[in-house]
């Protein structure tokens, strides 16, 4: 037998299939380990065959199967032919997908413990040993247990029995539990008509792909689960995309309550070892519900029968390390394979999505209203320019004070949200306007008054803090803009006995990070909450009666055509968090602004306005009419960069020029941000419309090769910076 192998090593000359001998064991999907130039590698078996073309004598053989089952499935291995076709990239990268990285860096396996059982055949045991008899009788009535256990119970017993062959041992594997102890109380709740009709709605089109829009607090979750449960008790599997930070301890009770071990649910929480379980278990069927954020869409269930990506509009849904996948492609490919039905649920859909739901391509699946006919909350545009005026250089306005100070009297719970781009505090020379930036990147630094030191937010180094201007030398150094902890200075002051809670980039890194957080303020351990971006996303904390929007207009102004879009998003999102169970909620958007377009509709909740208006503006030009592809060039040597994207250009440039009708634009220049540690950045960017040669771009990139340059391709990227 000859197996069809590619290594695991992710480099364009060896990106091709080789053939090595082996017997009959081996399965496509396996991964092997084979003798590989001078030494050895792991490979992955595409296909098995009876014959190959080299001669007998160049054929090597396989050392060994890592494993005694294919790791990867057969779905698997058709996507990712799909996919490496789609990206351009190395199979091994596209492989790789497929797996926990845990896996391949051989670090953790499978985890197994000794459980001891009684013989079948007669034994006696002398009539003095208490602990014996006792050791014995447990086994009787639980036919078998964990020897550890038993070891720390009966003592020297265990050994003896064990001995005298009374008790047999046997080692087997287990599965790490991450969720012991996090049992939620299944609530049982029935529909409401508007879900039933969702659902109905849902299961009844002939189209692949519907899209879920539902007001905030509008059970989209529910429909969701349902949805999801109806396909488990049809024998099929699902998968269930959210994003990383909606994988809040409210939201893994309920999962778990709902579908005890079925579900599998893959979250940064995990360590290597639980993470490669759940993926285990996944594999060899005995979870059947995928749950986690975007790599997700790539977990080894089979025969799947639903897929749901929750808050579509999300960021976090494309990848920003090779190969550059869209979720939404990956779930595409999969629902096609498996013929089964792909759900998108938003509040506020992107663009994107909502027009290919009003051109007919998705089933348009509506949710207008709350559970429970509960109002939306009522969101009040505070102009911050009368409040400077009125001399009050805060960064709460008078409207926000007095509301906060009675919600906070009821017994309520508040919620403060900074617009991450306007969070930084910058320092700044008053008198020449020098601007501090990191060594490493093109970037203001960052104060941090807790540790009084300057951050840089790309690379992390620290700075201390200036005590004069480097560059005139004037002591006048200030700030600009507000920060997170500059919000909880004020509010402290202003109300000392509140408890405070900060929720941004520097509270939330390590393992539990923004989990924890969330978990101290729903458990009502504090009175508000004040977060970035992160606060936006879909929790609910049923205590939250007012949200504060201290910066609405912060994203504005960015110059991407998206931030439109973003700001209606996250206004949109963060106004959801306020009133979500029997009591109304407040929302107080404060913004320099107050007659602009987008903030205006985010205030009524009118998506459809928001929508033909950006629609409108867009049309022609961005995407969804065309698509923005951006080649980056980025390298430590700067001249070699630049070499790189002279070249690249070049050859982008005759493909430019024989459809150039198909280019609304075309150019290359500096990134927005020219250095990101140590790394300069250049890049080439087109607006393409349909039927541009993408995969020409794509192949130019894939064949680029520098010694210390590296070249790849962004669609529609969520960070143009
Ligand atoms: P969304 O995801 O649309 O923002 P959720 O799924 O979080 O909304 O639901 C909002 C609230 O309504 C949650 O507290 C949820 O427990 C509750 N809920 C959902 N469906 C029902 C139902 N059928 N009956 C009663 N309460 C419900
Ligand atoms: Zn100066
Ligand atoms: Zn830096």
């Amino acid at each position: 037998m000859i197996a069809e192998v590619i290594v695991d090593v992710a480099h364009s000359d060896v990106d091709k299939i080789f053939d090595y001998s082996c017997d009959q064991t081996v399965e496509a999907g396996m991964r092997v380990v084979v003798p590989f130039g001078r030494s050895a590698a792991t490979g992955f078996v595409m296909r098995v065959k009876e014959k190959s073309d080299l001669p007998a004598e160049k054929l090597k053989k396989i050392y060994r199967a890592e494993e005694d089952y294919p790791a990867l499935n057969k779905e698997c291995l058709v996507l990712a032919e799909k996919l490496k076709n789609r990206y351009r990239c190395p199979m091994a990268l596209v492989l790789r997908l497929f797996l926990p990285a845990e896996m391949r860096t051989g670090k953790v396996g499978e985890k197994s413990r000794n459980f001891a059982r009684l013989t079948e055949e007669p034994f006696e045991i002398p009539p003095r040993a208490k602990q014996q008899f006792a050791l014995v009788e447990f086994l009787r009535d639980n036919k078998e247990a964990d020897t550890a256990f038993l070891r720390e119970r009966f003592g020297n017993a265990l050994k003896t029995l064990e001995e005298k062959k009374i008790v047999l041992i046997e080692r087997r594997r287990v599965f790490r539990d991450p969720y012991r102890g996090v049992e939620g109380e299944r609530t049982e709740r029935s529909l409401t008509p508007a879900q039933e009709s969702a659902i109905k709605q849902i299961e009844g089109t002939q189209k692949t792909v519907s899209l879920l829009h539902g007001v905030t607090g509008s059970g989209k979750t529910e429909v969701y689960l349902h949805l999801i449960a109806r396909q488990l008790e049809l024998g099929k599997t699902a998968i269930f995309l959210v994003p990383e930070i909606s994988l809040t301890p409210q939201m893994l009770s309920q999962l778990r309550a709902r579908f005890g071990s079925e579900a599998a649910i893959l979250h940064s929480g995990l360590s290597a070892g639980e993470r490669f379980d759940e993926w285990r278990r996944l594999r060899e069927g005995s979870a059947r519900i995928a749950i986690g954020a975007r790599s997700a869409i790539f977990a080894p269930v089979e025969n799947v029968g639903l897929i749901v990506i929750d808050e579509e509009h999300d960021g976090s849904y494309s990848s920003e390390n090779a190969p550059r996948y869209n979720t939404f492609d990956v779930a595409c490919l999969r629902a096609n394979y498996n013929k089964c039905k792909l759900v998108l649920g938003s509040a506020t859909p992107s663009v994107e999505t909502y027009k290919r739901a009003m051109d007919g391509e998705f089933e348009l699946v509506r949710l207008p209203e709350r559970i429970n006919k509960r109002p939306l909350p009522e969101v009040q545009l505070v102009d911050m320019r009368r409040e400077v005026r009125r001399g009050n250089p805060s960064p709460f306005s008078l409207t926000l004070r007095e509301k906060l100070r009675d919600c906070l009297d009821e017994g309520n719970q508040a919620i403060l949200f900074l617009n991450r781009r306007g969070y930084s505090q910058t320092v700044l020379c008053r008198d020449c306007g020098y601007v501090a930036k990191c060594e490493h990147c093109d970037v203001a630094l960052t104060y941090h008054s807790e540790e009084n030191c300057l951050k840089c937010h790309y690379c992390g180094a620290r700075y201390h803090m200036l005590t004069g201007c480097p560059a005139c030398g004037s002591v006048h150094i200030g700030y600009v803009g507000t920060g997170t902890q500059r919000v909880v200075g004020e509010l402290k002051k202003l109300y000392p006995a509140a408890r405070i809670l900060r929720m941004d980039n520097d509270t939330t890194s390590g393992k539990e990070g923004h989990y924890k957080i969330l978990k101290q303020f729903a458990d009502r351990q504090a009175d508000i909450l004040v977060g970035t971006q992160m606060v936006a996303k879909g929790h609910d904390f049923p205590s939250v009666t007012l949200v504060g929007i201290l910066d609405a207009d912060m994203s504005l102004h960015f110059p991407d055509y998206r931030s439109g879009e973003r700001t209606f998003q996250l206004v949109t999102q963060v106004a959801g968090r306020s009133g979500r169970a029997e009591e109304r909620g407040e929302v107080v958007l404060q913004t320099y602004e107050p007659e602009n377009f987008i903030l205006r509709f985010a205030a009524k909740y009118d998506y459809e306005g928001f929508y033909e208006h950006e629609i409108a503006m867009r049309a022609g030009m961005y995407p969804p009419f065309a698509k923005i592809v951006r080649v980056m060039v980025v390298g430590e040597d700067e001249k070699e960069a630049l070499e790189a994207l002279k070249e690249i250009f070049g050859k982008l440039e005759r493909v430019y020029a024989k459809q150039p009708e198909k280019f609304l634009f075309f150019n290359k220049m500096h990134s927005p941000i020219k250095r990101i540690k140590e790394k300069f950045r250049y890049q080439a960017l087109m607006r393409i419309t349909d039927g541009a040669p993408l995969k020409e771009i794509y192949e130019i990139c894939a064949a680029a090769s520098y010694k210390k340059t590296i070249v790849y391709v962004e669609e529609n990227p969520s960070n143009l910076s």
